[in-house]
């Protein structure tokens, strides 16, 4: 396995685990959640070369407090935001799932359903929710985490869902999952590159986010620059994972 050496880590130079042109697979519950989790680091890797896939399991039909909005029409809404976002940072391809939002469940089904994703798209680093934050009241950030690391560990495995190894499939192993709004990081990537790039894909999420622009910037500036102070970095902003080796 390649890792990063200890000059690299903390540098902004990205992880071995994505060689150049490797990919690599976002697995959330919501559209916006890889926005407000790693989006500049997303960025980053799809202008140097890596190939990103964003797996979305719900379409955040639920993201409304106006009972005038319904499930079905802001789902659509949402899903075409998500698409924007992700082409704005250079995303390859953006899947969804389409389960229903506020109620997804860690179950064996939903790590089928994501073991078999991984299988076909074959990615090197998988990065998710750290389903392990304490007091993460939203049950969706917990399952979507959990199930996305369990499905992982699931897809490396020759006798779990063995039906799916047919016409070529095989078992993947991937070799690191970096997992955002951790409480415990241990990589802080130098996002200085790619900062305004998060701030204009978020503000494509216009469902969900502040109508004032300036508002927007100037919070998610403060928030990347707190998280490189936290993080002892010599750069100014910054976005935190915690990283998991297989
Ligand atoms: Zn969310």
């Amino acid at each position: 396995m390649q890792r990063a050496s200890r000059a690299e880590r903390g540098s902004g130079r990205t992880s071995g685990a994505v060689p150049p042109g490797g990919r690599v697979l976002v697995v959330a519950a919501h559209p916006d959640d890889p926005e407000y989790g790693c989006a500049a680091t997303v960025a980053k890797w799809a202008a140097e070369g890596r190939e990103v896939t964003y797996l979305l399991l719900t379409s955040g039909d639920k993201g409304s407090k106006d009972p005038r909005v319904l499930p079905g029409q802001l789902a659509s809404r949402r899903e075409r935001e998500q698409r924007s976002a992700a082409a704005h940072l250079g995303v390859k391809e953006v899947i969804f799932q389409r389960h229903p939002d506020g109620m997804l469940e860690n179950t064996m089904a939903m790590r089928r359903e994501i073991a078999g994703i991984i299988r076909r798209c074959r990615p090197h680093l998988l990065v998710t929710i750290d389903p392990w934050r304490r007091y993460q009241t939203h049950p969706d950030h917990r399952a979507a985490g959990q199930a996305a690391l369990d499905a992982a560990y699931a897809a490396k495995e020759i006798y779990l869902f063995p039906e799916q190894l047919v016409d070529g499939v095989e078992p993947w192993r991937i070799r690191e999952a970096w997992l955002f709004w951790s409480e415990n990081p241990d990589r802080w990537e130098d996002v200085g590159c790619c900062i305004g790039k998060r701030i204009a894909a978020l503000r494509r999420h216009a469902s969900q986010v502040s109508s004032d622009p300036k508002k927007l910037a100037e919070g998610i500036r403060k928030s990347a620059r707190e998280t490189a102070k936290k993080g002892k970095q010599a750069f100014e902003f910054a976005e935190a994972f915690k990283v998991l080796h297989w």
